[in-house]
């Protein structure tokens, strides 16, 4: 009785949607057979998304009644990651749909702090990741909802309602929510003039399209003149597989871009300590901008001793699992750069959270991007930060890979070296039906044609795997 007299104190529903359906796709591009994306780690990669939709009943059939959101791997485990998400559907579905940070806060908190599924990380991995694509795709919705692009939705919510996003269990020994609101509050008066700057000038970007391992010197150097000639002020190249090849492939991109344009190098973790610095002690002289990835992304202290035994300025982050370790990252002196991922940790929530830690340490924020959708995202985390956190876009950039945009009903714009501040409101995350049916693995015509031909796609096994066996609504997979 008391639960009915309750719910009749309650907002009548119909002023409320609700998630109706959480829905996901196993999206895979073979992208491996151009090694488009190879570097010293990854050989082979096919750019895959574990792909959400959050369906609503706020409005039929419109598309601001849905929330795209997706996990980025680079193939085999996707299926794996698109499990996760299932398993986050007891807390979405017939729950009221998220529209104020308020909800948004909840929301995050709900995801990330499910006991049960927690001990799968705790905050970090395949979990912690899905949690993300969730969390994402939920801001996607609310941000359709309020007919803005994401990051102005963000930045026109008060420094007390982004503080209220940001889960601050084990921060307080670098970042408390009082400094947090005095960044925030601190950066308030300029918002507009800044929203007005980035909607004429975009924001810096710079290009790793020519430096894919597998490219040979030639279209790594024509690439890279590209590069130049569209206005990218940096590019940047993988290094660490060979050290004589990369003392090569250095000098004729340097020769090809001339003194003036950056160029920065990375690891994909390939190093130990020891080997990091003298490779980059031998790179070095060609004046590389920073070494990306040196070594784990788990070892902070590798990352202080090698930002302390060479000269190259030291940048990580698109693997760092979550706030914590960036905090000890900061803490430690052992970065320069700080690469967010807008896919890596638990979404949009705890990508403000370092955010507000880079800008605690003084330190630039320069975006991972690249894969597929990655540019998609972040974009509007980098311009956020700009408008209403750090204030700046000195020494930052936004990574920028053209490959995959055109699945993207809102794709980038990258026009003279800059990414233009998107205006169709979301989080730039929707994938167009066709592209998410032709490329489902394994039962989309790319890879049913592909599998039928074995040897033919070298990341996927030579017979097809069955669909993973789904323990809530199979049947979700295939509309
Ligand atoms: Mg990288």
């Amino acid at each position: 009785m008391f639960t009915l007299a309750h719910r009749f104190r309650e907002p009548p529903l119909s002023k409320r949607p609700s998630v109706t359906e959480l829905e996901v796709h196993d999206i895979r591009f073979p992208t491996s057979e151009q090694l488009d994306g190879s570097d010293a780690m990854n050989p082979d990669p096919d750019y895959s998304a574990a792909y959400v939709v959050l369906r609503t009943d706020a409005g039929e059939g419109a598309a601001a009644a849905e929330g795209h959101g997706f996990v980025f791997t680079i193939g085999r485990g996707n299926d794996v990651t698109a499990a996760a998400i299932r398993s986050l559907r007891l807390h979405v579905v017939g729950r009221p749909a998220p529209l104020t940070a308020a909800d948004l806060a909840a929301l995050h908190r709900e995801l990330t702090h499910d006991s049960q599924l927690r001990w799968l990380g705790p905050e970090k991995g395949v979990m912690h990741m899905a949690a993300g694509a969730v969390v994402n795709a939920a801001w996607d919705f609310a941000a359709r909802q309020a007919g803005k692009p994401l990051w102005q939705f963000l930045a026109e919510m008060s420094p007390e309602e982004l503080v209220e996003l940001v889960d601050f269990r084990y921060l307080s020994d670098a970042l408390t929510p009082e400094e947090a609101l005095a960044i925030l509050r601190a950066a308030e008066p300029g918002r507009a003039e800044r929203a007005a700057r980035l909607r004429e000038r975009g924001y810096p970007a710079y290009t790793t399209s020519p430096g894919w391992l597998g490219y040979s010197d030639e279209k790594m150097i024509k690439l890279a003149q590209e590069a130049v000639a569209d206005g990218f002020g940096q590019i940047k190249l993988k290094v660490g597989a060979e050290l004589d090849e990369d003392l090569r492939r250095m000098r004729l991109a340097r020769e090809a871009v001339g003194p003036d344009v950056r160029i920065a190098v990375d690891a994909n973790q390939r190093w130990d300590v020891a080997e990091a610095v003298r490779w980059m002690s031998a790179l070095a002289p060609y004046d590389p901008h920073w070494i990306e990835e040196p070594t784990s992304p788990d070892d902070i202290l590798a990352h202080a001793a090698i930002r302390a035994g060479q000269p190259v300025k030291v940048a990580t982050g698109e693997h760092v699992a979550n706030r914590v370790v960036f905090k000890q990252l900061l803490q430690a002196e052992a970065v320069d750069f700080v690469q967010i991922d807008a896919a890596r940790v638990a979404g949009v929530n705890e990508n403000l959270t370092i955010l507000l830690l880079a800008a605690k340490y003084g330190l630039p924020v320069c975006p991972h991007a690249g894969g597929v959708g990655l540019c998609e995202l972040v974009q509007h985390l980098a311009m956020f930060d700009y408008v209403a956190v750090s204030g700046s876009w000195e020494d930052r950039v936004i990574e920028y890979v053209d490959h995959l945009h055109e699945h993207f009903a809102d794709p980038v714009v990258v026009e003279s070296g800059r990414y233009r501040a998107p205006t169709a409101p979301g989080f730039s995350a929707r994938m167009y039906p066709e592209s998410i049916a032709a490329y489902r693995y394994p039962d989309g015509p790319e890879w049913r044609t592909r599998l039928a031909r074995p040897g033919t796609a070298p990341s996927a096994p030579a017979q097809p795997v069955p669909a993973p066996s789904a323990p809530a609504q199979p049947q979700e997979d295939h509309q």
